[in-house]
Parts: C-alpha cells; sequence; structure tokens
C-alpha cells in the first residue's frame, strides 16, 4: 500500500518534470504550467477574503490609479517607489499575465525565468555598467563581488544565446519572461505606473539575418495589438525614438489617458501615431512677398513671445523666438515662431549639432551683445564671422514673411522683418520643432491631433548592437561564423493595472474591463440574516455561478446595503446581482452592469444562463 502510494506519487510528478525539458514547440512553458495552478478565477466569499476600503486616499497620492488602488487596498507602499500586490491587486495583475502569456505563447515564443541578481562582469561587456547610470540598483556580495538588481535583460538573455544557440538551424528564437525588475527612478511616483520594483513581460529574439528579424518584429508587433485589444484598453502604437542605439525600428505602445507622461500626435484619418518629439512638422505655406517696412519697436518689459505679440496688437504667430545653441562646432541661433517649440531630438540629428547645449546667458552676452529675451537673427554680433554663428530656421519660420523678432539690443524687437531683404537667408532650413495639434500629418491624410499616452509596451530592433559587444554568433549553412541579430520587445505588466484604472474609472471608483477585473460578477444579499429566501436564493446562484466557473465574488459581510454597494462600486467589479426579499417576492434579481447607472430586474429562473450569456458578450455590454 505504501509502496503503491510512492509510486503513484512519483508517477504523478512526472508529468511536471519531462516539462521542464520539454522542447518549446511544446506550446507550454513549466512556468505557465505552474502560474496557471494559480488559480486566478477562485470564487470568493468576501468574508473569507481580505479587502480595505477607504474614504480617503493617503495625501501623497497624485494620479487618480494611484488613489483607487490604494483606497481599495489592491497594493500597499513598503518603501518609495516599492509596493506589495494585496489579493485583490494581484488578481488583476495575474489576470494581465495570463494574457500576455497566452499570447506570447500563441506567437511561438518560449517561456524562461532569468535570474533578478546580475553579476557586474557582463555589463562590463557591453559598457553598460558605467553608461547605464544611476537606476542602476549596484549591490556587493559578501566576498565583494559587485552585482546589480536587473533593470533590463539584455546581457543575461545574450549570455545565454551564446551558450545554447550554436548553429543557423536553432534560429529563430524567441525568449520570453515575466519577472520582477528594480529600476532606481530619480522619481517614483503615480504608485504602480512609475515604481521603482516593476513587473515586465521581457522578449528578446534572435536571428541569423536582418530580414528575419524584421520578420518577427512584425509578428510581435501584432501580438502586442492583440494584448491590449484583449486587455479591453484603447491603446495607439507609435513611432519611437531608437535614441543611442538609432538606426532600426522602434515602436511604443501608449493607453491614451489624460493623466499620461508623454505626447502623442496622430491622426484621425490614418492610422499615423508618433511620439510627439517624432513626429515631422510639414509646412504646406510658402513665403508671402515682403509688404512692411522694418522698424525697431520699443518692448522695455517683454521679453517673450507672446508678452511682445500682445504689446503689438499682433497674433503670436506672427512672432519668431531664436533659441542660442553652443555645439563643438560653433554657435547657432534657432529659428522657431513664437508658439512652437524647439525639438532636442530633431536637432541634434543635423550636421554638427549632435553633442548641442543650450548656451548659458553669460555665453549669448558675450557672443551677442545682448541678454536673452531680445536676441534674434539680424546682424547677431557683427565681431563674430558668420562661420562662428549659423542661423538654422525652423521650415515654417522659413515660410514667414513680415514678422517680429528680437533686436539684439536690450528692450527692443524688430518688425516686419523679411528673409532676403533684412537679412541672409539662413544657413539650414530644416525641422526643429515640435508638431502642435492641426498640423498636417506626415503621411498627408488628415491632421494631427495631440493625446496623452502612458508607455506600456516597447518593441525594439536591436541589430547586432549586444551580440557584437557579446560575440554571440552561429555557424551559418557555410559553417562560417555570424554574429546573431536581435530584437527585445517589453510590456509593463504592472503598468497596465493601473494605467486599465486611468482609463477606466468614475466618481464612484474603478470600471474594470471585464478580462482583468478581480471578479467578474459581484452578488449582494440584503440582509440575509433576516431573510431565509436570501440566503437560500444567493446560495444557490453562488453554486450555480461557481460551477459555471464565474469568478464571481460573495459579499457575505452582512453589512448595510450601501456599504456593500459602494464597495462593490468602488473595487469596480463588472457585475453586480442584488438578491433582495421584494424582487424575490417578484421572482426577480435586481442586475446592473457597472458601465449604466440604471439596474434592471431579470427574473430569477434562468438567471444564471443570462448572466453567463453577458458575460461571453464580454465588454461589449
Ligand atoms: P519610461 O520611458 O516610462 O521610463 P522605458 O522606456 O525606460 O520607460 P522600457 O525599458 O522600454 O521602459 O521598459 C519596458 C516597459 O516597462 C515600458 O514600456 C513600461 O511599460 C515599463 N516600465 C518601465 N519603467 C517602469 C517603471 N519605473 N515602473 C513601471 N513600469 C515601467
Ligand atoms: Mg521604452
Amino acid at each position: 500500500m505504501h509502496i503503491m502510494q510512492a509510486a503513484e506519487n512519483l508517477f504523478a510528478v512526472e508529468p511536471l518534470a519531462s516539462l521542464a525539458v520539454m522542447p518549446a514547440q511544446a506550446g507550454i512553458s513549466l512556468h505557465s504550467a505552474i502560474f496557471s495552478s494559480i488559480d486566478v478565477n477562485t470564487p470568493m466569499r468576501l468574508s473569507q477574503f481580505h479587502i480595505n476600503t477607504y474614504k480617503e486616499s493617503p495625501s501623497d497620492a497624485e494620479v487618480i490609479s494611484q488613489k483607487l488602488m490604494l483606497r481599495t487596498s489592491m497594493i500597499r507602499k513598503l518603501s518609495g517607489g516599492i509596493y506589495t500586490w494585496a489579493p485583490l491587486g494581484l488578481r488583476v495583475l495575474r489576470k494581465v499575465e495570463g494574457i500576455v502569456r497566452e499570447e506570447m505563447n500563441r506567437a511561438g515564443a518560449l517561456e524562461v525565468l532569468m535570474p533578478a541578481v546580475q553579476p557586474k562582469e557582463l555589463w562590463d561587456e557591453t559598457g553598460r555598467w558605467e553608461k547605464f547610470g544611476p537606476q542602476l540598483l549596484k549591490i556587493k556580495d559578501r566576498a565583494d563581488r559587485e552585482f546589480c538588481f536587473g533593470p533590463t535583460h539584455e546581457e543575461v538573455i545574450t549570455d545565454f544565446a551564446r551558450q545554447e544557440l550554436k548553429s543557423y538551424k536553432q534560429l529563430p528564437k524567441n525568449f520570453y519572461q515575466i519577472q520582477m525588475k528594480f529600476r532606481d527612478e530619480i522619481r517614483p511616483r503615480f504608485g504602480v505606473m512609475r515604481s521603482r520594483e516593476f513587473l515586465m513581460k521581457d522578449a528578446y529574439s534572435f536571428h541569423s539575418n536582418e530580414p528575419d528579424l524584421a520578420r518577427e518584429y512584425q509578428n510581435m508587433f501584432d501580438t502586442y495589438g492583440r494584448i491590449f485589444t484583449r486587455l479591453g484598453l484603447k491603446f495607439r502604437a507609435v513611432q519611437a525614438d531608437t535614441g543611442a542605439i538609432g538606426g532600426s525600428a522602434s515602436h511604443e505602445f501608449h493607453v491614451l489617458a489624460s493623466s499620461g507622461e508623454d505626447g502623442l500626435a496622430y491622426c484621425e484619418n490614418s492610422d499615423f501615431a508618433a511620439n510627439v518629439e517624432m513626429a515631422e512638422a510639414i509646412c504646406m505655406a510658402t513665403r508671402a512677398p515682403a509688404s512692411g517696412v522694418m522698424e525697431k519697436v520699443s518692448t522695455p518689459k517683454q521679453t517673450t513671445c507672446a508678452d511682445v505679440a500682445a504689446l503689438l496688437g499682433l497674433s503670436i504667430e506672427k512672432t519668431v523666438k531664436a533659441v542660442a545653441v553652443v555645439a563643438a562646432s560653433g554657435f547657432y541661433l534657432v529659428l522657431v515662431r513664437g508658439d512652437h517649440q524647439v525639438n532636442d531630438i530633431k536637432l541634434a540629428k543635423l550636421p554638427g549639432l549632435a553633442d548641442f547645449r543650450l548656451a548659458t546667458e553669460a555665453e549669448v552676452r558675450q557672443f551677442i551683445g545682448c541678454p536673452p529675451g531680445f536676441i534674434g537673427p539680424i546682424n547677431p554680433n557683427p565681431a563674430n564671422s558668420a562661420d562662428n554663428l549659423r542661423i538654422i530656421s525652423d521650415r515654417t519660420v522659413a515660410a514667414m514673411s513680415d514678422f517680429v523678432c528680437g533686436a539684439n539690443e536690450p528692450k527692443f524687437h524688430l518688425q516686419n522683418v523679411n528673409f532676403g531683404r533684412d537679412l541672409p537667408e539662413p544657413y539650414l532650413v530644416a525641422d526643429v520643432r515640435n508638431v502642435v495639434a492641426g498640423d498636417v500629418s506626415p503621411d498627408g491624410k488628415g491632421t494631427l491631433t495631440l493625446a496623452r499616452g502612458i508607455e506600456v509596451g516597447h518593441v525594439f530592433q536591436l541589430g547586432q548592437k549586444y551580440a557584437e559587444a557579446m560575440q554571440a554568433s552561429v555557424l551559418d549553412d557555410q559553417q562560417k561564423s555570424v554574429t546573431m541579430w536581435m530584437g527585445c520587445y517589453g510590456i509593463g505588466v504592472s503598468r497596465i493595472v493601473a494605467s486599465a484604472i486611468e482609463q477606466n474609472h468614475d466618481d464612484a471608483g474603478i470600471i474594470w474591463p471585464e478580462s482583468i477585473a478581480p471578479f467578474e460578477v459581484v452578488l449582494l444579499p440584503m440582509n440575509p440574516q433576516a431573510s431565509e429566501p436570501v440566503q437560500a436564493a444567493t446560495d444557490l446562484l453562488y453554486q450555480q455561478l461557481t460551477k459555471a466557473g464565474v469568478d464571481v465574488l460573495l459579499d457575505d459581510r452582512g453589512l448595510r446595503a450601501g456599504v456593500m454597494f459602494n464597495d462593490a462600486d468602488l473595487i469596480g467589479i463588472p457585475h453586480r446581482v442584488v438578491i433582495g426579499d421584494k424582487g424575490l417576492a417578484a421572482g426577480q434579481f435586481e442586475y446592473r452592469h457597472r458601465r449604466t447607472s440604471q439596474a434592471e430586474n431579470v427574473a430569477c429562473e434562468g438567471f444564471s444562463a443570462w448572466l453567463i450569456a453577458r458575460l461571453q458578450q464580454g465588454s461589449e455590454v
């Protein structure tokens, strides 16, 4: 008997053990096998669950998602940017994770789990131990060896790949993990939106050639679209700056929300969308002939374009602002229209300006002989040769005539200024400003709308940067060693939870998208202690829904109706069922969807089937 049991137990663990070494094609990894056994769909009696709800949020909570996550005790702060996920919050986090994992598996990616703690030597190979800067949390072990807590895993996965992948025949491969990262953010804020410790899905793909990387990039791009659609979020994929790595393609996925930290520009009539810094500013106008005579006007206190325009009774669109910058190649005045902003990223891409910085006030005085606020493009210090001081004009400014600009003399501006007549044509005309609402879309299909977004995902063609630095290569079909091509694909899993709330809430609380709600249905029995029928109907309904696999929460705390209603709304459970004596007498339950204000009475007879049909319709309700 004992022997039998032991044998059975042994046998019972075997399928799991064999999963661990099973080839990836099985479509399910050991980790997802383990995680899916963490059942996020467990029906729950509230008396046995754990929540605390608060009327007020802590005074240092800044954004609505942070306030609501704290008021519902989804999370609790341990230290700046470091949070515990309480049972209610964890249910949501796990659901997000589940959708991400399912879609990554479906897309052919293979789950791994890499260490959080990474040795310095790896980071030295790519030069990032120094370059990553203070965001990297550095730690030492007892033998004084240096490590960091991983903020990202390019180094670790490249090390893994160079050991595991030897032949082009093993490629392509896409490895992903869902794992805690640590970044010592300079300003952790907004709860789990910008925390120091956060859950990320990071994936890294390996290829023997560039076209195959481009193919997988598209595969991931499409997968991300499916993930965010399933999460029930309004999002946009936007072209992103490839920053220091340069060259290759990169897109960010943003959840649209007014509290978003990033500025986005998109076209309503097409799929054009980009980070404000990236969107090209198109100028359709052509320069009109000069009409006014240039004259000097007194602007004793007016140092901004808005103030000068107001004083002269002109629109700010007639003014030009000059921004002084210095680079190793010389001193430049960058001209943009008074209401426009210089775009640093675009400027740095111009020849000779990669290292530019804003001129200091002292440098402005020294080069132009005039304080900032009154500088302009006409004779900016004749003592300097033209070679030393160049004028870069934004496209919009180059098409202006009869404009107002600084006179290079304290307390004066010039009016009716024209290129070609009053000053030479600029040294360079380029797109150096941020787009504004109403600008023509770069794809010519309409105008741009500006919106705020929260970055929840980022896909990136890394090229050979890491593989080259770390000598990760495979043998090709000619037995020649080739450096692998890499892509990386991140999703901010914990940030998604906060951004879903930013996009879906009202005065009463959270309104969860159905797919990630902590519970799908809440049952609210009215005064069950005093009513046998209410108790019986509630128990029956709870059993029926549980049996059907519905994620149901039964509020059996025996509290006043008002408290239960408020808590259910605050927590944001999509479907609410009220069971009361009056309704039961009429053979009805009261049903309400969290998105609607009106409750409706639905017959008890066949109610669970009716509700399950609604759940299947999902967020269409
Ligand atoms: P951000 O610009 O917001 O600082 P990032 O570009 O540095 O983010 P990535 O390196 O692209 O971030 O990381 C992948 C994803 O991880 C991001 O798209 C974001 O959703 C998430 N993420 C990054 N930093 C944080 C953070 N401090 N807190 C929560 N999520 C984060
Ligand atoms: Mg990013």
